[in-house]
């Protein structure tokens, strides 16, 4: 499945590919162009024929209380940001809030806190 172009190429097209971390299954959204020798969520090392190396793991913001959905990744790829509701846990009460995210090539996105 391919969720949009690539941000950081010319030719590439984001897609959807199934991994497992640790036991988990969890979706990567990566670049056509983007291939690693490993992709279990530890080690990154992009292969020879590698020309990108856009990345998101669905769980990147799991500590918010957030996996991302396709359609949030493709509205992601078309706006450059999006506002995501995320949760902490303050004194053991859930509290929810929300934030704009935006592509990060490091970390695949980051929260923008004001
Ligand atoms: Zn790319």
């Amino acid at each position: 499945m391919i969720l949009g172009k690539c941000p950081y190429c010319d030719d590439g097209s984001i897609e959807v590919r199934d991994k497992e971390v640790s036991g988990k299954k969890v979706k990567l959204y990566a670049c056509s162009n983007a291939n690693w020798k490993t992709e279990d969520g530890e080690m990154y090392e992009l292969t020879q024929n590698s020309t990108c190396d856009f990345k998101i793991w669905q769980n990147t913001l799991a500590r918010y209380g957030k996996w991302l959905s396709y359609k949030e990744v493709r509205e992601l790829l078309e706006e450059d940001s999006l506002e995501l509701e995320l949760l902490s846990k303050k004194h053991g009460k859930k509290v929810y809030y929300y934030k704009y995210v935006k592509l990060n090539q490091e970390y695949g996105v980051s929260v923008i806190w004001d």
